[in-house]
């Protein structure tokens, strides 16, 4: 192993991260190759950055093509292809307006602000009494108003003062929701299976209820789509699974198609409208290279079955591990690729399992101590599916 690489890491770097002990030279489509030359199958995708594979070779064109021709420009002129980005993307998500940011907190951030001023300019809640909703266990990202949302100690500890005006509701409960609902409540923020909370389902129907309360108490329902989106569940957005239609939409990770930080947020017309020049901005947010490589990605997710495989091969990966008997396992839960396992941890942590995998050839990562999350690319084969199994049943019975 490249100790030096590590070394230097550790000497020089911030601590915010604990990484599994590889250092990672190569990736192409489902596979990342160490320093030493041996290869893995990527169950992480880089927490679903990387549905499309690594280097996937349109992606990698279409990069290196916009890189060569125009780069960064800023948002103080206008360039050839965000208008085509910003038309690609409502038409899928059925929204009318995008805001192009980089990272997926900065797109959350953005809904916030939206959120608010609309609360103020449209629905009239008094100066500064705007209350955005949100659950507990959520991950929006790691912004000082972010984590002010979160019910993470680790998240929080150490990091306030935090912005006032969220209000914490259970996840999965539609009557809870009801009740934090007062008139000043402008937006309802969610992700509709929550990610970094440990690939958690709410009951089904609950999505369309919070959808039918905020129509009933005129709140916004904001969607978190930042890791379930582009088809990680098996649909374009998870939100698609009931029916539901957003008044905001909140994308990112592969919308970057695993090259690239490319964020979004999305709105229907009289959310979008309260944003006026000079309230809001990104010096990188929507330049040439980010749309170039967001284009592709969209495209290759119209043109191809990977959304489709998803939601087939997730079916499959998912019965197939439910069907490993062993005591370590608790529940395997998911949709589409985007499955979890949940392991007692009495008895082992789900960082020794990872660290297993990693043994044998597989990337996975534990979130919460006790769930190891298996999110490939979605550009997967049954077959390399199944020798993701193989590996999975070896560590398990071991
Ligand atoms: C990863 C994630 C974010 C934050 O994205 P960053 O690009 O890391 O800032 C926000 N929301 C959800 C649901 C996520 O999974």
């Amino acid at each position: 192993m490249d100790h030096l690489a590590i070394a230097l890491e550790n000497q020089y770097g911030a601590h915010n991260y604990a990484p599994l002990p590889v250092v990672l030279v190569k990736g192409e489509g489902v596979y990342v190759w160490d320093d030493q030359g041996k290869r893995y199958l990527d169950m992480m995708s880089a927490y679903s950055a990387v549905s499309h594979g690594h280097a996937n070779p349109r992606i990698l064109q279409a990069m290196i093509e916009q890189a060569k021709t125009l780069g960064v420009t800023s948002r103080a002129y206008h360039n050839r292809l965000l208008g085509k980005l910003f038309e690609k993307l409502c038409k899928i998500t059925g929204q009318d307006r995008m805001l192009p940011m980089n990272t997926g907190a900065e797109a959350v951030e953005t809904a916030l602000k939206a959120a608010r001023k609309w609360g103020y300019e449209k629905k009239g809640i008094p100066a500064n009494q705007a209350e955005i909703i949100c659950c507990a266990n959520n991950f929006h990202g790691r912004t000082i108003a972010i984590v002010g949302m979160s019910s993470e100690p680790q998240y929080r500890q150490g990091f306030g003062p935090f912005p006032p005006g969220f209000i914490q509701v259970p996840f999965g409960d539609a009557q809870a929701l009801e009740q934090a609902i007062t008139a000043n409540s402008c937006a309802f923020l969610v992700e509709p299976i929550q990610g970094e909370g440990g690939i958690i389902l709410p009951p089904d129907g609950y999505l369309k209820a919070c959808e039918n309360l905020c129509r009933q108490h005129n709140v916004l329902l904001l969607c978190d789509e930042v890791q379930t989106g582009l088809g990680r569940t098996g649909k374009w957005f998870a939100h698609q699974h009931e029916q539901v239609k957003p008044d905001g939409l909140i994308v990112g990770k592969a919308l970057g198609g695993g090259l690239y930080p490319v964020s979004a947020f999305l709105a229907k017309e009289e959310v979008m409208r309260c944003f006026h020049p000079g309230d809001h901005g990104s010096t990188f947010g929507g330049n040439p290279i980010a749309c170039a490589i967001a284009l592709e990605a969209l495209s290759i997710l119209e043109e191809s079955d990977l959304i489709a495989n998803s939601a087939k091969l997730g079916e499959y990966f998912k019965a197939e591990l439910q069907k490993i008997s062993s005591s370590l396992i608790k529940e395997v839960r998911g949709r589409g690729l985007f499955i979890g396992i949940e392991i007692d941890i009495q008895q082992r942590s789900a960082r020794s399992i990872c660290e297993a995998l990693l043994q044998e050839g597989l990337l996975s990562k534990e979130t919460h101590d006790c769930l190891i999350r298996l999110a490939p690319p979605l550009i997967i084969s049954k077959e390399q599916i199944d020798d993701a199994l193989e590996i999975i049943r070896r560590v398990f019975a071991g």
